[in-house]
């Protein structure tokens, strides 16, 4: 990835959000509003991803969670969307989100499901993208990478949940090619940007998960531990995530992350930051990353 820019810094945005610049971290006012991280390599597209600061949610969901499935109050995850689409700038009723599950499909928010659908009707999908006006596209996660995708011409975007079964299976390569065919772009002209997430210096996996990476990608992805650290090999995702995307015609400089540091923010390192679910497990909160496509 090349990303230039500030550490921590954040581009331009409409709306009343409390920006996370360098620094962040730190204690937010609870009035601040949904603290959120953008990536300038994603232009004037309305977008964020969400940091846990700045919500009203309490203990282990404190308290930015914008998930209603791991058990948090209801009304606190409502008033955290709330605060979470006026920082970002889209009307609550736009969001839309599918039903997330490591695999590979992607739809179109403006189509009819043709996928199984869960009691909301969302489809199980892992992408979803729009060429339409002004709707807002969204990924939840907790350790997955989140990335943002955008054809800035056309104003076509996809948001993707790339854990790393549906990195591995190529939903991010798949994302990447669909929004270009839907878009009647080259994919050289779409731009990706990586959120918060679990990071090669802390993300475990597997003997058999580092082989099958090194395979799908001809380069070693495993990372050394922390010092004193013993056990597993480490996955470095986010290049595997960046790869995918160079593999689908995205010029390297057209790949950002969230802060615009050249990698995102690790979700396990920052507990003061981010939700992580390698690091506190079931029923704590999660992030949720969107991307709003032009009015
Ligand atoms: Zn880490």
């Amino acid at each position: 990835m090349s990303a230039p820019g500030e550490p921590g810094g954040a581009g331009a945005g409409p709306g009343a959000a409390a920006e996370a610049g360098a620094g962040a971290g730190a204690a937010v006012a609870a009035d601040a509003g949904a603290v959120v991280l953008r990536a300038s390599v994603l232009g004037a597209l309305r977008h964020g991803f969400s940091t846990r600061l700045g919500g009203v949610s309490v203990g282990r969901y404190a308290s930015l969670n914008l998930s209603a499935g791991w058990g948090d109050e209801a009304d606190a995850v409502a008033e955290n969307r709330r605060r979470l689409a006026a920082a970002i700038g889209y009307a609550p009723e736009r969001l839309c989100t599918v039903k997330q599950v490591h695999g590979t499909d992607v739809v179109d928010a403006e189509a009819p499901p043709e996928l199984p659908t869960d009691d909301d009707g969302r489809p199980q999908a892992d992408a979803v993208l729009t060429v339409a006006r002004g709707r807002a596209l969204g990924v939840y996660t907790a350790d997955c990478v989140p990335v943002l995708l955008a054809h800035p011409r056309s104003g076509a975007v996809c948001a993707v949940h790339a854990g790393w079964r549906g990195a591995a299976a190529g939903i991010v390569t798949r994302a990447a090619l669909t929004l270009a065919a839907r878009a009647g772009a080259a994919p050289g002209e779409l731009v990706a940007a990586l959120g918060p997430s679990i990071g090669p210096c802390c993300f475990e996996v597997g003997r058999e998960v580092v082989a099958a990476f090194a395979q799908r990608h001809g380069e070693v992805l495993e990372r050394p531990g922390k010092p004193g650290s013993a056990g597993n090999p480490r996955l470095d995702l986010w290049r595997a995530v960046a790869l995918d995307l160079e593999r689908a015609g995205l010029a390297a400089r057209s790949i950002g992350a969230a802060g615009d540091a050249a990698v995102p923010p690790c979700t396990m390192c920052e507990p003061a930051r981010f939700f992580s679910y390698r690091r506190d497990g079931r029923a704590i909160g999660q992030q949720l990353s969107v991307i709003v496509s032009p009015d």
